[in-house]
């Protein structure tokens, strides 16, 4: 396959289609070479959907993007540290323009010194062969370049790093090649898998800083197929590598019973709970500080532990205003985990009694002569979980049961 330009137009919408030649069009105009790179020319040939097109220029990709948007409608953002601009044009189409560049990696596992190189310099830093291909936009569009055999390597679904050192440059290729596996089914080819056993063996992990570790993690979680992912790094013995003591043991299982994706929940975060639900909460903090987890999601792998405990304590048909207490000061992600391996009852929170609110205030406490106080927020929860339970249904009802309460308690 040395021309792709059918198959590229083929899949693009028309708005994409028409950036693209209009922007080959340009860079013809201006003698410069542009070229697509990367996953988006993997996924032509695949057939994959991805329409996140990342391009290189050779020469000086900013100033080329300066003068292509002269007049034009479309946000730039330039990021001459990188020699990157990006393009966009709408939620769906945004691009980024980088500057063909080389790399040197200063020492194991560190951020590489970039400097200006040549196409093939420029692919031949990238991590696998088969995301090492480019696709020429301009005249004679659709021509594939392939220095390293990516096309057949594609074609076989095999993962190939470019060279003996690729996992000790930068081990977050560990889980990239993991990603790509799972995605797409493919093999990690024999010699690449032994590279990558051993940057393990080396102790490259332990080099990565917790932004990038996370960053990887958290791409995987967001696959399509987070429990295969999370088995192909416990067969690796990754998460040794991030905590000593993280151990997933049969926690993979938990996977089979919590494929439910919803608007509400971070998905990363939801399916990362299984990893920890069977390690200490000490372990668990220990696990988020290296993955350099926020302050919230540190609490949500903290109300995990303390939930889990909790709900020994909830009867077997807990009323619903126990469902309410119990969940109202968790996080989405934590109910639904727990309400999809272990109380089913507590989902209905975040589909129902979530949602109840009164129709009574402080207000018509007030005009009831009650005396302004803590007393208050006493009646309003009483009278809130009594909705929760379908007790009361409308306003007079809610007034209703003020009444009763409160001539109950005195
Ligand atoms: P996805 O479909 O998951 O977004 P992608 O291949 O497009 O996959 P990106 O992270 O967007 O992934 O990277 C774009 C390209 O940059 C890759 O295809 C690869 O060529 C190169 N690349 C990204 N990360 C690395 C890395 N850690 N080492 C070397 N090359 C990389």
């Amino acid at each position: 396959m040395s021309n792709l330009s059918s198959k590229i137009l083929e899949r693009l919408p028309k708005r994409h289609s028409e950036f693209l030649r209009e922007l080959g069009v340009f860079a013809d105009k201006k003698k410069s070479k542009l070229y697509l790179v990367g996953g988006f020319v993997r996924d032509i040939i695949l057939e994959y959907p991805n329409l996140d097109m990342d391009f290189v220029f050779v020469g000086d990709a900013i100033s080329f993007v300066s003068n292509f948007t002269k007049r034009k409608k479309v946000e730039v953002k330039k990021y001459p540290e990188f020699n990157t601009a990006t393009l966009v044009f709408s939620k769906n189409l945004r691009v980024d323009i980088a500057s063909c560049r080389k790399e040197k990696y200063p020492e194991p596992a560190a951020l590489p010194l970039v400097s200006k190189g040549s196409l093939r310099q420029d692919l031949m830093r990238r991590d696998f062969t088969i995301n090492s291909m480019a696709i020429s936009v301009n005249k004679n569009f659709g021509r594939l370049i392939d220095y390293s055999n990516g096309y057949e390597d594609l074609k076989k679904g095999i993962i190939r790093v470019h060279h003996e050192k690729s996992f000790v440059d930068d081990p977050t290729r560990i889980f990239r090649a993991i990603r790509f596996k799972v995605r797409y089914g493919f093999k990690i080819e024999s010699n690449t898998s032994k590279l990558m056993r051993k940057a393990l063996h080396d102790k490259l992990i332990e080099k990565l800083t917790p932004v990038r570790i996370k960053h990887e993690l958290v791409l995987l979680l967001e696959e399509k197929y987070p429990k295969e992912a999370m088995a192909n790094l416990e067969k690796l013995g990754l998460f040794l590598h991030i905590n000593k003591n993280f151990k997933i043991g049969d926690s993979l299982e938990l996977y089979d019973e919590i494929d439910i994706r919803r608007k509400d929940i971070k998905v990363w975060l939801f399916y990362f709970l299984p990893l920890v639900y069977s390690t200490t909460l000490a372990t668990s903090i220990e696990i988020g500080k290296r993955l350099g987890f926020t302050k919230k999601e540190e609490e949500a792998i903290i109300k995990l532990h303390i939930a889990k405990e909790r709900l020994k304590k909830l009867p077997k048909d807990p009323l619903p205003s126990k469902v309410y207490t119990f969940c109202r000061e968790l996080p989405g992600e934590v109910i639904y985990f727990l309400s999809s391996v272990s109380k089913k009852e507590l989902g209905q929170y975040l589909d129902k009694y979530s949602k109840v609110r009164l129709e009574i205030t402080g207000k018509d406490l007030k005009k009831m002569n009650i005396e302004e106080g803590p007393i208050y927020k006493e009646i309003l929860e009483k009278t809130l979980l009594a909705k929760v339970d379908g007790k009361i249904k409308t306003k007079e009802k809610e007034l209703e049961f003020v009444k009763n309460y409160l001539g109950f308690k005195q």
